[in-house]
């Protein structure tokens, strides 16, 4: 098969600087330049209108608002940062996620421009032609100033699965010459992203591998156990709460990404975030002109490399539930283990489809979910009641199956009467079951938040 050729990064410097800055026995090369914490932003500037470049217009919530070269861009950048984005979502082809670079290193998503840009607009863009082999370079000075153009006489394709056996994979080719943005030379692994070339229909490239990953961690340090990273986010109102480990007590900035064809792609800031709870929340009120669907990162105290966190994805055009939260521990019921409460589909009071999920009970026994808003713990049979202290409700009896599992579709529309669950209510839920050998027991209690 013919291989095309991803072209080496356009150095002001020699271009032969590229290849000597890695050795024979590691498969990566490093350039001379790395990406201070003001130059993690990118843009996208959808202007690659080649057949296929935009064939990707499946929806994914870890790319919020975006689709085809954006999300190809998007996705191609962010499988380098520190951890998965998101959910990792974002490669179905393969079993790795997305955030894969375990290193101090996280790129700002900072949305869509109409410009192409100079050296240090950070801009990936498309541009006429097909220059022989060449799909797509990275312009790059020793500064690390860079931007980033895509040939539009290829057929693209975007995925999110497979791409046929004629199309170039964008996010594959968007994944190599970010890493040349970062700083990465190309590597003489052939497995590798950083390989210097990449076949038609090939996909391989949008998963880094580990000689990628060794690279990058030459070039910034393997994670820092000290880099703060956010593992959740609610957003009710204007207000919204980022959780995760390792915030600053006072001094934080809250990146967000601007709304398109604003700013410079310097992301908007939100100085002087304090946290709470020993670093791992932050509130703040989220500002005007920042782009609905975007990437939220925060910089601790500090500007080294590990100071920066992880980006995460947040669609902040509708509010984003807090997660479930358990306030009362079950004591080991007769299985010996202890009972399990979860819910699965939403929170989302018009999407009326939250479940109930019961587990690690005996097997073939009858019980009831309870719900209500207190939280009031009492010793009932052999377990603890949890929801005392207010009014509480029963809902239909259910029957635990044959691998001690137990569901109930939480119909709002059809609660007990007097249970009425709105809007930026929290509600308590367990379930009261019967032993093996007698008496009953509950589950755990959890409290579970609903929006819209
Ligand atoms: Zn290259």
């Amino acid at each position: 098969m013919k291989l095309s050729l991803i072209a080496p990064p356009m150095l002001a410097l020699a271009a032969a600087a590229i290849f000597t800055g890695g050795s024979t026995t590691e498969g990566y090369a490093v350039l001379s330049h790395n990406l201070s914490l003001s130059q993690r932003d990118f843009r996208v500037n959808n202007n690659l209108t080649a057949s296929g470049a935009n064939n990707n217009t499946i929806a994914d919530s870890n790319f919020p608002d975006s689709s085809g070269f954006v999300m190809a861009m998007w996705k191609g950048a962010v499988e380098w940062s520190s951890t998965l984005h998101g959910d990792g979502h974002g490669d179905p082809t393969q079993s790795g996620s997305l955030g894969s670079g375990a290193a101090n290193f996280d790129p700002s998503f900072q949305g869509e421009t109409n410009q192409i840009g100079n050296l240090g607009d950070n801009i990936c863009s498309g541009l006429s032609g097909s220059s022989g082999g060449t799909l797509a370079f990275a312009e790059i000075n020793s500064s690390g100033n860079w931007r980033m153009r895509f040939y539009q006489g290829w057929s693209w394709a975007d995925g999110p699965a497979g791409v046929g056996f004629s199309e170039m994979d964008l996010q594959s080719v968007a994944t190599h010459e970010y890493g040349h943005c970062l700083g990465l030379g190309h590597s003489g692994t052939g497995a590798a992203t950083m390989a210097p070339s990449v076949s038609p229909g090939q996909v391989g490239p949008r998963s880094i591998h580990p000689d990628d990953i060794a690279g990058l961690q030459t070039i910034y340090g393997a994670a820092s156990a000290t880099k703060p990273i956010i593992s959740g986010m609610a957003f009710i109102g204007s207000t919204l709460t980022i959780t995760g480990t390792n915030f600053s007590t006072n001094g934080n900035e809250v990146w967000f990404t601007r709304e398109n064809n604003v700013g410079s792609g310097v992301p908007l800031k939100v100085f002087n975030a304090p946290s709470t709870g020993n670093g791992t929340q932050i509130v703040v009120t989220v500002p005007s002109n920042i782009r609905l669907g975007g990437d939220i990162l925060v910089k601790k105290i500090g500007s080294s490399h590990s100071a920066l966190s992880n980006p995460y994805p947040a669609d902040l055009s509708s509010p984003i539930c807090p997660a479930p939260s358990t306030i009362c521990f079950a004591f080991n019921n007769s299985t010996g283990n202890l009972g399990n409460l979860s819910i699965t589909g939403s929170q989302n009071v018009a999407a009326n489809d939250t479940i109930l999920f019961g587990s690690q009970l005996p097997t073939g026994q009858f019980g009831i979910f309870l719900m209500g808003q207190g939280a009031t713990a009492s010793f009932v049979g052999n377990g603890v009641f949890c929801l005392g202290g207010s009014q509480f409700y029963r809902l239909p009896i259910v029957l635990t199956d044959q691998f001690g599992f137990v569901t109930h579709a939480l119909d709002l529309t059809n609660l007990p009467q007097g249970a009425n669950v709105v809007q930026g209510e929290t509600w308590n839920f367990q379930l009261w079951h019967r032993e093996n050998g007698g008496q009953s027991n509950f589950t755990k209690t959890i409290a579970v938040p609903f929006c819209n």
